[in-house]
């Protein structure tokens, strides 16, 4: 059916690998670029324009006309503004196609259009885009034609981080620093870097693109503001690792060959629980290229799909009644010599410096909470987080049997002695052998769970960037390795410290660790006895940002400035207004000029009916019941859509900043939801051929 595919062949074809330097570059260039790769330092103007040139050169010979930089302003998505390789013509009109290390380096995009949350009011309106030599340039191939995009960080003039690529970075070197010292401390004294590795797992819907044109909420909220419930949903568990369709399978082979292509090391995909929810999980990399290979994920979803007929919904919650989508962070930290921090090894209660490492990961999540929360909140994720599914809002860590087990010794005991070990799985044929099984099971329903050798953060919405996370994540450990150093260092005997540290840290934040099931409501109830925040929505999340903790930390650790972080916190109240503003202009809309005038067609119909019944000495008693059913429902939700107008208008003409983002989550999202419920109610009664869009039927099992 296909031709095959050589995968060794086309994988990175379109990246400017290290590989692709190394042969362009002349030798003492080469090492200069690498050495700024590991080891940070600057480009010397020399060599910026020999890579630039070498880069131009590679790309020219693949089609490409235009480069840009392409950056992850604050939207959450990437953002681009071509150029083209052209120059003056020369005398002759001949056209000379130029790149220097001045273009390479440094972009100055008019930027005073992205959010800032008041950073570019308060400084001049000049941002710039910074080239990141560790993230490899690579060629965006689709019907603008073949661009070279360089993945930059983006700046203020003054320095402000006006990106989410910027702070990223920043605590990727703070967590390298904090992290080297700790292992110092255990006698390494090879290791130069230590690396945050990042495996982002991606969900996402597939819908047929026509169908999904013809419902103006999925156009412009992402996700269906109305519908009635398909007969079926994901009860009966069958498309979770389900055969995977045809018109599926050709789109996720599409998507593997793009992805491939462009570097990205697409490895997993399967069906996920609800009808057409599916993932696609990469190979875990060094965090920022991880970010950004994720969002080209996301980028190459949506175009693929659409060459395919279909519509790829990154939304976090498309439809109601069934799951939604979120993107499992996998974090963990690995030395370059090799060794990751979060290898328990074979015997993890003697692995000392594993378990101050462990010791001090439950400190920092405990402690900033908060934080992490925030870090996954947006718009689409308010209907996962805490709502009917989880990951619930209440942050807690699962170890497993056998890492508890070892916490709950040393915190009793002060030392641990033992572990518990998986064994063998006997699966009673004869035919199968024996399996050695782990040590521990899973839980599905922790938001922090350790998965073996690495942590896993499952709250992070699928629509969202990653970066937020991993720098939160990365800037809190930190703090917990600094803090440990700073005691360590100067401790005249570091066993007996280093025991007493880690019982200390264990016995103070032994409240976050949880293994239950963090769905229930006794969960909600246990947390709130041990003191655990449960933010329950984004506009509350935000303030995080602004605590006088949280400020002390990203300043001590020069991530952000107290500034930054507020801009930070205006633009979450800003995206949510805007946002649930867009989802209430549609609903009005959709109930005004295609449900309201649909039902009253239906109306008439059944108005005619009625009397020609009459006139036919029938006594039309159904019919008539009928129309009074539908006659009282259209009146709840002309009700319904005049309130919302008057609380959508009324949160408008408000000024920006929490208390109107709180008069949208309390005053819009309910008077929503109480004209969805006639609506839907409406979709039940009318007959299906003169309803205005297309179903949760059609939508989630006609794709
Ligand atoms: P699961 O069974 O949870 O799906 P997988 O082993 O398939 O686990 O991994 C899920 C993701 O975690 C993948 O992206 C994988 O590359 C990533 N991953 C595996 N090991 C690590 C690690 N040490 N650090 C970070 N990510 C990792
Ligand atoms: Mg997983």
């Amino acid at each position: 059916m296909y031709d095959n595919v050589n995968v060794e062949e086309i994988f990175g074809s379109k990246v400017f690998t290290l590989g692709k330097m190394r042969e362009r570059l002349p030798e003492a260039v080469f090492k200069e670029v690498r050495s700024v790769m590991q080891h940070g330092g600057e480009l010397s103007r020399k060599s910026a324009d020999v890579v630039a040139g070498a880069m131009k050169d590679w790309a020219i010979e693949n089609g490409a006309t235009h480069y840009t930089h392409w950056f992850q302003p604050l939207t959450g998505i990437t953002a681009e503004k071509h150029d083209a390789f052209i120059s003056h013509p020369d005398s002759n009109g001949r056209m000379i196609m130029d790149f220097s290390g001045k273009e390479l380096i440094k972009g100055e995009p008019d930027a005073s259009s992205f959010p800032s949350g008041g950073l570019r009011a308060t400084f001049e309106a000049r941002g710039y885009t910074v080239w990141d030599i560790t993230s490899p340039a690579f060629l965006k191939e689709d019907a603008t034609g073949v661009i070279l995009c360089i993945p930059t960080a983006f700046c203020s003039y003054t320095g402000e981080a006006l990106d989410k690529k910027t702070p990223l970075l920043r605590s990727m070197e703070v967590v390298s620093d904090q992290a080297l010292r700790i292992v110092r401390l255990f006698g390494d004294t090879t290791a130069k870097k230590v690396t945050p590795s990042v495996g982002p797992e991606q969900e996402y819907f597939l819908v047929d693109r026509d169908k999904y044109l013809r419902r103006p909420d999925m156009v412009f909220a992402g996700r269906t503001l109305f519908g009635a419930p398909a007969p079926k949903g994901q009860e009966m568990d069958d498309h979770y690792f389900g055969a995977i369709r045809e018109r599926i399978g050709a789109f996720m082979r599409d998507l593997n060959l793009e992805l491939w292509k462009l570097g990205v090391t697409a490895k997993t995909q399967h069906n996920e629980a609800a009808p057409a929810q599916h993932e696609l999980a990469p190979i875990y990399e060094t965090a920022n290229i991880a970010v950004d290979h994720n969002q080209i994920i996301m980028e190459t979803m949506k175009k693929v799909a659409e060459r395919r007929g279909l519509h790829c919904l990154l939304n976090e919650k498309p439809y109601e009644g069934v799951n939604g989508s979120g993107k499992h962070n996998n974090w963990s930290l690995t030395t370059d010599t090799g060794v990751n921090l979060l290898d328990p090894g074979e015997a993890p209660e003697a692995n000392v410096r594993f378990l101050l490492v462990l010791s001090c990961i439950l400190k920092a999540v405990d402690d900033h909470a908060d934080l992490l929360r925030q870090s996954a909140a947006n718009v689409g994720n308010e209907h996962r987080l805490g709502a009917d599914e989880a990951p619930p809002a209440i942050i807690s860590v699962f170890l497993g049997e056998q890492l508890e087990d070892v916490v709950r010794q040393l915190v009793e005991t002060g030392a641990a002695d033992h572990s518990i070990h998986g064994g063998k799985l006997m699966t009673g044929v004869s035919t199968l052998s024996d399996i050695e099984k782990d040590a521990t099971d899973r839980n599905r329903t922790s938001p922090f769970a350790f998965t073996g050798n690495k942590f896993e953060f499952r709250m992070v919405g699928s629509s969202d960037s990653i970066a937020d996370a991993n720098t939160a994540i990365n800037t809190i450990v930190a703090e917990a390795f600094c803090d440990a150093a700073d005691e360590l260092e100067k401790a005249d005997n570091f066993e007996l410290a280093v025991h007493d540290l880690i019982k200390k840290n264990l016995s103070d934040h032994v409240r976050i660790i949880f293994s239950g099931d963090g769905y229930s409501d006794a969960w909600v109830e246990e947390a709130a006895k041990r003191g655990l925040p449960n933010i329950r929505t984004m506009v509350d999340a935000a303030s995080a940002l602004t605590t006088e903790r949280s400020v002390k930390l990203f300043e001590r650790f020069g991530i952000y400035t107290k500034v930054e972080l507020e801009s930070r916190e205006e633009i979450v109240y800003e995206t949510y207004s805007k946002s649930i503003n867009i989802e209430a202009n549609a609903m009005i809309g959709m109930a005004r000029k295609l449900y309201i005038p649909a039902v009253v067609k239906y109306e008439k119909l059944l108005a005619d009916t009625i009397n020609q019944l009459k006139g036919a000495g029938v006594d039309p008693v159904s019919e008539t019941e009928i129309l009074s059913e539908i006659s009282a429902e259209l009146k709840a939700v002309l009700k319904a859509v005049e309130a919302l107008e008057k609380v959508t208008a009324d949160a408008k003409a408000m000024k920006y900043g929490k208390e109107q983002a709180a008069s949208y989550r309390d005053n819009v999202v309910p008077a929503m939801a109480e004209l969805r419920t006639p609506v839907d109610k409406l979709e039940t009664l009318v007959d299906k051929r003169m309803w205005p869009v297309p179903t949760y039927e059609d939508l989630m099992f006609e794709v």
